[in-house]
């Protein structure tokens, strides 16, 4: 079979060490990918371009959580019921499929199933019932009275069971964003799409909470004369976001700027314009969450069109579901222009009747019963470590006191771009990958923008001469103290050495040769024009950090 670029690619990737199929040696398993060396560095680089659009750009702020989620949490953002895929399997071959991978969307599928018209793409048997499986990854916390918990399918939720504590820092203003970057977990059904399809990927996701009655977006103004790139299911076209926006095309400017920032990370960090475009989901493709969503799509030429991001508005699907089961208070507030007197219901827990009854556990019921909200007094409980306590009439007094409100409460909507940062990085290599051939001799090029390479610059004394390498040496030490990325390389010839630069992406190399002996100069080769210039070796640092950040 001949090879297309995928394997190519992949075939590099290995050898110069970007990605490795993990678990190689018993065998691999699918769905699972090693970033190497380079392919460490190149994500990071992404990772930290990405920062610099939502943390810089847009003034959002990161936080961390746990990979592994409470059950509750998963059931009340709805993933325990709803997270599934529509599966198949092949009684004979035992091969499982999702039906979306063996049916044609345009068909009925229980119709063509029932009338054997889907056949095992592995075996020819005819596929029956098809049924939904769940995608999380099931797992238990601690031994004993475990609970039930699930590694994360996304980011998002760790960032939702936070809001009251990021509202308080965000000091209560809308809207703002909360961003996290880490690993998602999907148990795919069959993941037969290489490093597209993954069980364990990377996800950049933001939620940007505003208040629903204003989905506009501060930074609006400077971007709406901007094109960005649409597809109608039909064409592809390209439409000002201004007139995107009024015609309804995108329902809001917060979604319309979140789709401009992606876009304009995703050009940054080389990805072929003539290769992108977003698309509008149709209503029963929407996620059990989302009211509307656009994904951006990047074009490969082994998979198609890819999904690499989906810009959610979620609404306040999340936050409702969170407030509803754990029954605290995630609203945010809506400012009077003048504080109004309102009857207020709070819990004044009795400790004398509580202690006793709940001891080391008090604390933490205290709290909770003083932060709730007080919709039926006879029955109060709430929820600890999972179990759902009674609290016993005589544990507690309700008081009705006026209260100066400053304002109304609601639940803030959300929207959210999700990226899949694996999927980008692949879809990098492919769009800044060229071949041909020089002298005879083929070469492979990775055209990466600087600011994603993985290596900035190939260090590369001429020859073998002590004093060459001794100023080498020096140079690629203040180059790293500067913290540019360095790769330092004395053997061979010097066209192998920029070829194996070139090869892995590196935009820059420094030859250190004879004259630098004579006049403290050095030659810089740029990548792409294979131009080089001579420049003073204490301009160096200097000049190339403007050229790699
Ligand atoms: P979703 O929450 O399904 O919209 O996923 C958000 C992003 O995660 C998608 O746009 C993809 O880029 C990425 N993604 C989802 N599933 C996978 C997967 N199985 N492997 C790699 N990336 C994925």
């Amino acid at each position: 079979m001949p090879q297309d670029i995928y394997d190519k690619i992949m075939m590099l990737a290995k050898r110069r060490g970007f990605i490795y199929p993990s678990f190689e040696i018993y065998g691999g398993v699918a769905g699972f990918y090693d970033y190497g060396p380079l392919g460490s560095q190149l994500k990071l680089n992404i990772e930290n371009l990405w920062r610099k659009f939502y943390l810089l750009k847009d003034n959002c702020i990161e936080i961390i959580t746990p990979t592994i989620t409470l059950h509750e949490v998963l059931k009340a953002s709805g993933h325990v019921d709803e997270f599934t895929d529509f599966t198949v399997d092949c009684k004979k071959c035992k091969q499982s499929y999702k039906v979306e991978d063996v049916i044609d969307d345009d068909i009925g599928i229980e119709a063509a199933l029932k009338e054997n018209k889907v056949k095992c793409p592995n075996c020819g048997t005819n596929l029956k019932d098809a049924y939904p499986v769940n995608l999380m990854f099931s797992t238990k916390i601690g031994i004993g009275s475990a609970r039930d918990a699930f590694l994360r399918p996304e980011t998002a939720q760790g960032i939702f069971t936070d809001f009251h504590l990021l509202y308080r820092y965000a000091r209560e203003k809308l809207p703002f964003g909360v961003v996290q970057i880490g690993e998602g977990y999907r148990n795919e059904v069959s993941p037969r799409q290489g490093i597209i399809r993954l069980r364990e990927f990377s996800m950049a996701e933001a939620e940007i909470f505003f208040d629903p009655k204003d989905k506009t977006h501060p930074n609006f103004g400077s971007i709406k004369n901007k094109e960005l790139y649409l597809f109608d299911n039909e064409k592809e076209i390209k439409l000002s976001i201004e007139k995107a926006v009024k015609t309804k095309v995108i329902n809001n400017q917060a979604l319309a700027y979140y789709m401009y920032l992606t876009q304009d990370f995703l050009m940054t960090a080389g990805i072929d314009p003539k290769k992108f475009r977003f698309r509008k989901h149709a209503p029963d493709e929407l996620a059990h969450y989302a009211t509307e969503c656009w994904d951006a799509e990047i074009f490969s030429e082994r998979f198609g069109w890819i999904e690499c991001v989906g810009i959610a508005d979620r609404s306040a699907y999340d936050l409702r579901s969170h407030i509803d089961s754990s029954g605290t208070d995630m609203y945010a507030l809506r400012k009077y222009d003048n504080p109004k007197t309102v009857e207020v219901k709070k819990i004044v827990p009795n400790m004398g009747k509580l202690g006793p009854l709940f001891k080391g556990e008090v604390g933490m019921i205290k709290t909770l019963l003083e932060n709730m909200e007080v919709k039926d007094t006879k029955k109060i409980s709430v929820n600890l470590d999972g179990k759902t306590i009674k609290i016993p009439n005589e544990c507690y007094k309700i008081t009705e006191t006026k209260e100066k409100v400053a304002g109304e409460k609601f639940v803030p909507h959300v929207i959210e771009p999700s990226y899949g940062i694996d999927r980008i990085l692949y879809c990098l290599i492919e769009h800044n990958y060229h071949e041909g051939k020089k002298k005879e001799e083929e070469y492979r090029m990775l055209k990466f923008n600087p600011i994603i390479a993985p290596i900035k610059i190939g260090v590369l004394p001429l020859i073998s001469d002590e004093r060459l390498i001794k100023i080498a040496n020096e140079i690629d030490r203040n180059l790293r103290d500067a913290g540019i990325t360095t790769y330092y390389d004395e053997s061979g010839s010097i066209g192998r050495r920029y070829a194996r630069m070139d090869e892995v992406g590196t935009p820059f190399c420094i030859t250190i040769d004879h004259d630098t002996l004579k006049n403290n100069t050095v030659t810089i080769r740029n990548r792409d024009t294979t131009k080089q210039i001579r420049i003073k070796i204490d301009e160096i640092t200097s000049y190339l950090a403007s050229k790699v950040n």
